[in-house]
């Protein structure tokens, strides 16, 4: 079945870079997978003619009014943005984001028919702990009862460009425990995914795709990865 191949530029590159990643990455990639590639803001509305999707990094959780440097979603849909990643380690640790800020992001994104790709994912002290477990099913708390398909991503902190990524067997126990909270879900790993490890990743866990940071930023190690399965 198609995998969901997600690029997330973070805060790289300029509108030349981002033209050549994509003519590059076309070029390359041949396969059948599903691809987003969620670009920083000032780039989004100029890459929206290409056949890949493309997502913003995050959105705000208002409606409109006095929040300046913030994005609605009304804003991206009249962009033509069709995904969201909500929820990344990176906005809650540096924006201070809470899950009840997310849950509020993810229904914004709902009403503009956008899809969220909702980020969960535990820090190494809690990982260590063994905790772990109870600390994913709090942040899903809010999605529990969605019935709707989600696309949540399971990022541990502690892999995110570390280049240390958990077992199969303990990315499978993840994705198992996402979906039985969350029935309708696609489970997505996120954390040091490569050219090199993709594959494994992608055919041998339960996984229905994988976000990609730091290897996506090379069009050539994206297209690998977007065909490793
Ligand atoms: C990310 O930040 O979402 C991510 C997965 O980063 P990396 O692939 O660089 O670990």
């Amino acid at each position: 079945m198609s995998k969901l191949i997600i690029a997330n530029f973070k805060m790289n590159g300029t509108k030349s870079s981002i033209q050549e990643w994509f003519n590059v990455f076309s070029e390359e990639n041949s396969g059948s997978n599903k691809i987003i590639v969620a670009l920083p803001s000032p780039f989004l509305a100029d890459f929206t003619s290409f056949r890949i999707s493309i997502a913003s990094q995050n959105v705000s959780s208002y409606d409109s009014g006095a929040f300046t440097s913030q994005i609605s979603a009304e804003m991206l849909k009249d962009c033509n943005i069709n995904y969201s990643i909500i929820g990344h380690s990176e906005s809650r640790k540096f924006l201070k984001e809470t899950d009840e800020d997310i849950f509020n992001k993810y229904n914004q994104l709902i009403k503009h028919s956008i899809k969220p790709i909702i980020c969960v994912g535990e820090p190494l002290d809690v990982r260590e702990n063994s905790s772990f477990l109870d600390f994913i099913v709090k942040q899903l708390e809010s999605f529990k009862d969605i019935e709707d398909e989600l696309i949540i991503a399971y990022e541990p902190i502690w892999a995110i460009g570390s280049g240390l990524v958990p077992s199969i067997a303990d990315i499978n126990e993840v994705s198992k425990l996402i979906k039985e909270q969350c029935r309708n879900a696609k489970v997505l790993y996120g954390g040091s995914v490569n050219k090199e490890n993709a594959s494994n990743l992608l055919i041998n866990s339960n996984i229905d795709g994988v976000l990609v940071g730091g290897a996506s930023l090379d069009p050539k190690e994206f297209a690998n990865i977007a065909q490793s399965c």
